[in-house]
Parts: structure tokens; sequence; C-alpha cells
């Protein structure tokens, strides 16, 4: 289960030379957290540490990552924003926000959540 794939994971420090670019080698993972284990990520470039969730939708949100993905899921679909916050029973003020922030990084969440991927858009993205 040791799978430490972070090759979709970019330094996230923005004064870094490294900033934004995957599969540098850069990034190790330097420990691990909450119930969930997630990843803390250490960039051996410009010696920054942060959250493997950082700079995802998923992060710093308040959501359960199931109720986050069935957002997400919906907007994919084309479910309106009402609609949507009335289907997973979330406030529709989140649901914009949680849209917005996946258009931001819709990569990461094409990465991510493969799972919902609506229709093959052209190509398979890396
Ligand atoms: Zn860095």
């Amino acid at each position: 289960m040791d799978t430490d794939d972070l090759s979709r994971f970019c330094c996230q420090n923005t004064d870094c030379p490294d900033h934004g670019i995957r599969g540098r080698g850069n990034l190790t993972v330097c420990a691990r957290y909450g119930p969930h284990q997630r990843r803390l990520l250490y960039c051996k470039t410009c010696k920054a540490r942060f959250s493997e969730r950082k700079g995802t939708p998923l992060f710093d949100t308040r959501l359960p990552e199931a109720k986050v993905v069935e957002v997400l899921a919906h907007i994919a679909e084309g479910c309106g924003v009402r609609k949507t916050g009335r289907l997973v029973g979330v406030n529709k003020d989140t649901v914009v926000r949680l849209s917005l922030l996946a258009g931001q990084h819709a990569q990461q969440l094409h990465d991510k959540l493969v799972a919902f991927s609506p229709e093959d858009t052209g190509g398979p993205v890396r």
C-alpha cells in the first residue's frame, strides 16, 4: 500500500524554482498525519513542507472528502449549483466555492478523482 507516487504533486511554495513543476523528483514524503494518513511532503529544492492536499479543492474544507467528491461529481455532470446543493445536502455557497476551486485545479482533480470523470475529453492527461 505504500506507493508514494508523487508525480502528480508539485511544490506549493511560490518562491521555489520548482514551484508548479511536476515530476522533478524534488518531493519526498517526510511524514504522515491525521486519521487518513495524509502525506506531508517535503521539497528538497526549497526545503518547504506542505500537505499533499494543499493546492487541491479537497484541502482546507470542512466537508468530508466524500461530500466534496459528490459535489464535484454533480457539477461535472452538469448539475446546477442549486440542484447540486440540494442533492448532496450542502450549502449552495459551498458548491460555488468548490466548483471555482475545482476549475482552478482541474488537472489535479482529474488525477485525483478519475472515478467521476464524466467522459473522455481526448487524450490521456498526465
Ligand atoms: Zn520547493
